[in-house]
Formats: structure tokens, C-alpha cells, sequence
């Protein structure tokens, strides 16, 4: 029988990075996390973080359990999800934070960049939304945070189908906020800058150089800097706040 004092917090690509952040940021005696991460050739160095993620929220008296998800794929998903709510009954939170990034000019880019990219980074997001929604509608509660970036709203030559993509969240959150809210679901996005992970490891020195010269704050962010703040926006204290975009970017969109 499900714990309805429980906590039900869904992550998306958790295994390492922001992700992994926000697990810990709302970790705590009380709150049950399931994640995901993909490893499609059950890739063990993709496993063995997942299982770091879950042992760091344990540590701080949390339960985690992770899947390895394609949350590009409705198949994927919905059993994803359908293994949840057998579990638990409900889902208090969904946090749309998987994404992947395949940089390249606009007139260069390949079509299968293009699509891999809008398939998990926004396709993704609309295929846990909707999955997460129907159940959260039934309990008429529901946090929903999707991971944007200040590139979706500024823009960034050679992330054509990045930026689309980001600004496609953008305009699904808003979308989302005002078909649930009636329902007691707030659905807002958090819009990152330069935060230092494997993802942003990536970047050439040159690329790192002109990203730090857009930045007022004068620094890259940390994982932690995210996690704060998607952790009160899928808090109660964060309750008359849906629609909204979030920037944590040191200043780079003013
Ligand atoms: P990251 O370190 O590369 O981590 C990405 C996570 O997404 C990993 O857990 C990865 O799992 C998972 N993932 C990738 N493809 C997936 C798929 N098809 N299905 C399920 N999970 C998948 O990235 P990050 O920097 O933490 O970024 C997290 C989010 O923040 C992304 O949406 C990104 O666009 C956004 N963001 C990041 C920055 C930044 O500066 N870092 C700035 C703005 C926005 P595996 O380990 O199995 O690959």
C-alpha cells in the first residue's frame, strides 16, 4: 500500500550533473526519487553514476531508484512512469532535466543532430509531462520544473538545434502552466547559464573564454546554484508561482 505522507519526486537525467543536484538538494528522510539516465549498451560508467546518485541521497536519508530511460522514446516513458505509479499512487514532482547537446553551424548541421537533439530535449519533456500530468491531475497537486537555458531566450550561433529546443520548453511551460493550474499543478522553468559540468567540460578553451565574458558575476555556476532554486519552485513555498522562467546565469540575461 502506498505512503501518501511520502514525497514522490521524478527526475530526469540524474545520474550525474545538475540532475544529480536536484536529487540531493530535496534528498531527505521523507521523499522517494526515482531517476533516469540512458545507457543503451548498458554502458556500466552510466550505471555506476546512477548508483553514486542513488547512494548520495540515501546518505541524506532519502530513497533513490534508478532506471535507465530513453526519454525520447513514448514506449520508454510511459512504462518509466507506469512502474512509479504502480508503486506509489501518485507523483508530487517531475523534474524535466535530461538533455543533450550536438553543436554545429546551422548550414552544416545533420538532420539526425538536429532531430536527436529536439527528441530529447523537448519531445522528452512533453512525453513526462504528459505521463506525470494525468496522475497529478487525479490528486489535484503537482510541481512540474523543466531545465531550460539562457540560450533559449538569448539565442547562441552554433546551437541551432539546442536553443530551438530550450525555447521550445520554454513555450511548453507556459502552455502546460495555464491548462493545469486549475488543477493545483504549477509547471515553471529554470533558464541556466554556464554551469560547469560534463556537459559544459566539452567546451574549448576559446568557447569557455567568450561564455565567462558574458557573465556580469564574472564566474561559471555550479550545479548546487541550479538545485536551489528548482528545489522552491517545487516547493509549497513556491505555490502562487507558475508560467515563470527562472534565470540563474550570473547576470547573462539582463
Ligand atoms: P550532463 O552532465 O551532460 O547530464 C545529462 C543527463 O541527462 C545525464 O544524466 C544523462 O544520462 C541524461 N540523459 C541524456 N540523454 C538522455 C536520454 N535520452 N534519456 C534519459 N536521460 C538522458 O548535463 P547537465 O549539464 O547536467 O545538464 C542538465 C540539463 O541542464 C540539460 O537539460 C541541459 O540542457 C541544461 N542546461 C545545462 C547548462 C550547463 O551549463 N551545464 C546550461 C543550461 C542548461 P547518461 O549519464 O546516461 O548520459
Amino acid at each position: 500500500m502506498a505512503d501518501s505522507n511520502k514525497r514522490i519526486i521524478v527526475v530526469t537525467g540524474a545520474s550525474r550533473g545538475i540532475g544529480r543536484a536536484i536529487c540531493l538538494s530535496m534528498a531527505e528522510p521523507g521523499t522517494e526519487i526515482y531517476f533516469n539516465y540512458y545507457a543503451p549498451g548498458d554502458d556500466s560508467d552510466e550505471a555506476a553514476a546512477a548508483a553514486e546518485t542513488e547512494k548520495l541521497v540515501c546518505a541524506k536519508g532519502g530513497t533513490a531508484e534508478s532506471s535507465s530511460v530513453n526519454v525520447a522514446s513514448a514506449q520508454d516513458v510511459d512504462a518509466f512512469f507506469k512502474k512509479i505509479l504502480d508503486k506509489t499512487g501518485k507523483i508530487d514532482v517531475l523534474v524535466n532535466n535530461a538533455g543533450i547537446t550536438r553543436d554545429g553551424l546551422l548550414v552544416r548541421m545533420k538532420e539526425k543532430d538536429w532531430d536527436a537533439v529536439l527528441d530529447v530535449n523537448l519531445k522528452g519533456a512533453f512525453l513526462c509531462i504528459k505521463a506525470a500530468a494525468r496522475a497529478m491531475m487525479k490528486n489535484r497537486y503537482g510541481r512540474i520544473v523543466n531545465i531550460a537555458s539562457v540560450v533559449g531566450v538569448i539565442g547562441n550561433p552554433g546551437q541551432a538545434n539546442y536553443v530551438a529546443s530550450k525555447a521550445g520548453i520554454i513555450g511548453l511551460t507556459k502552455s502546460a502552466a495555464k491548462e493545469l493550474a486549475s488543477r493545483g499543478i504549477t509547471v515553471n522553468a529554470v533558464a541556466p547559464g554556464f554551469i560547469e559540468t560534463d556537459m559544459t567540460a566539452a567546451l574549448s578553451d576559446k568557447a569557455r573564454e567568450a561564455m565567462l565574458s558574458q557573465i556580469p558575476l564574472g564566474r561559471p555556476g555550479q550545479p548546487e546554484d541550479v538545485a536551489e532554486i528548482v528545489f522552491f519552485l517545487a516547493s509549497d513555498k513556491a505555490s502562487y508561482v507558475t508560467g515563470q522562467v527562472i534565470h540563474i546565469s550570473g547576470g547573462m540575461y539582463i
